[in-house]
């Protein structure tokens, strides 16, 4: 005599009602494929005569001395030097000082224009 067992798929779904609060919290990894490089100031950028526009995740280098602005793949002291020793020799052997002073005279300057 043989039996066939027959296995029935149950699908009773265990509503567990113990108030566990396993959120998975680690799941929430959020997925970056653009992981474009963003260069970011650095303070001792500003001995070439640079400071910085834009927001944390997009800053562009911006010349104290004449404005001008470069990308952000120019962030990077060989090239913010080059600027300032191409355009501003003059001024290429400043210290960080003078730039600091400039930088701070440009501040004043930009608020002046705000208010027009
Ligand atoms: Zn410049």
């Amino acid at each position: 005599m043989e039996k066939f067992i027959i296995k029935k798929f149950s699908t009773s779904v265990n509503t567990s009602t113990d108030g566990s609060t396993n959120l998975p919290l680690s799941s929430s990894s959020t997925i970056n494929d653009k992981t474009v490089k963003r260069r970011k100031y650095k303070d001792n950028y500003l001995n070439f005569g640079f400071t910085f526009i834009g927001d944390d995740n997009n800053q562009i280098p911006q010349c104290i001395v004449c404005g001008v602005t470069l990308s952000n793949e120019s962030m990077v002291p060989n090239k913010l030097k080059r600027h300032l020793e191409q355009n501003h020799s003059h001024i290429s052997k400043k210290s960080s000082d003078y730039f600091t002073r400039l930088l701070s005279s440009q501040k004043k300057i930009q608020r002046s224009w705000k208010n027009v």
